[in-house]
């Protein structure tokens, strides 16, 4: 078994606001995360939208490159670079996006778009031979040759993100990176790609990263779940124990925002003070403003992430805990 997917220090910062008129400012999409996936398994990582996650996903797969910090997948180190070793590398390290409209060609049918996958990689032989292994492949992720001809706005919303996924495995990813893969979906239908998902990993042994901001979802799916607020990994752990006995406070407001069977929407928990603003970042912890729990000294001191028991980890001065990462 390979060595998975790691991640060192990752931290990437984006220039924002005026160029003209007032200051520079500075956006830090993520600010040190640390990660390590085992070969063959799922990280979940949950977080609002505007936390980081689908720049964190840009970073482990080498599209984005990095303000520093290391990525590695199976021992190889992952870089934005655009040469021919990176190429090769492309092949293995497959994203699945959120909006299966947008990923796609329009102008080009679906089963011409998964066997295209083939033929930039050079792989499959004939154009015949191919469009089978592309035909082979949607009837696998579900969509029949009735529809394989179809051109994406033929498709339904579910059936898309269908080829988008056949077009990922077509390549025999050894590490698939899906953002927020099923959120533009209808209930029904999510639950039907992410069982597809996750059989498809069981037969295939692929590494996956699933990000969402549906802490349910990603409970699912994942051996191992990351919370992420602003940047930074504030949670990490069995996703039983990050979701029965969440430790950090904005952990906790999203699990009690959680449809339960008899709660009403009116008594759901509903976090206070606005949304996270990433270029206006507050000194110490990220949540200080939004924390009903915060302290003279939240304001002032970051919380590291470290052991709350076990493999379970939190960042929070609440806890008593040791300087131990989430590795
Ligand atoms: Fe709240 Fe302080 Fe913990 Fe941050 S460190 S989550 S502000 S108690």
């Amino acid at each position: 078994m390979t060595s998975g997917l790691r991640a060192e220090g990752l931290t990437k910062t984006f220039n924002t606001g005026r160029q003209w008129f007032g200051e520079r400012r500075e956006l830090k999409a993520v600010d040190g995360v640390d990660l390590n996936v085992p070969a063959g398994t799922t990280l979940g990582l949950a977080g609002e939208s505007g936390c980081g996650k689908s720049t964190l996903a840009r970073l482990l797969l080498g599209l984005t490159a990095a303000d520093s910090g290391l990525v590695t997948f199976a021992g190889q180190t992952i870089g934005a670079r655009q040469d021919a070793a990176w190429r090769h590398q492309r092949r293995a390290l497959q994203l699945v996006q959120q909006d299966p409209l947008a990923a796609l060609d329009r102008r080009m049918s679906a089963d011409r778009q998964v066997a295209e996958a083939l033929e930039v990689h050079r792989l499959g032989g004939s154009h015949r031979q191919r469009m089978d292994s592309a035909h082979a492949m949607l009837d696998a992720m579900g969509v029949s040759s009735a529809h394989a001809g179809k051109y994406p706005h033929e498709l339904s919303g579910g059936q898309r993100q269908r080829v988008v996924i056949a077009r990922a495995l077509i390549l025999e990813p050894q590490l698939l990176v899906c953002d927020e893969p099923v959120s533009a979906l209808d209930v029904s239908i999510q639950a039907q790609v992410i069982n597809l998902l996750k059989d498809t990993q069981a037969q295939r042994g692929f590494t996956c990263v699933f990000i969402s901001h549906d802490l349910r979802i990603v409970r699912h799916v994942s051996d191992k779940v990351a919370v992420m607020y602003l940047g930074r990994i504030v949670e990490y752990g069995e996703p039983d124990d990050v979701l029965k006995t969440p430790q950090h406070p904005y952990t906790q407001a999203l699990v009690a925002a959680l449809p339960h069977a008899g709660k009403r929407r009116s008594q759901r928990f509903v976090l206070q003070g606005e949304p996270p603003n990433p270029v206006d970042r507050k000194p110490g912890c990220a949540f200080h403003p939004r924390c009903p729990h915060a302290m003279p000294r939240c304001a002032v001191d970051e919380p590291a992430l470290a052991s709350t028991g076990n493999a379970h980890m939190a960042a929070c001065h609440l806890l008593t805990t040791s300087n131990t990462t989430a590795k």
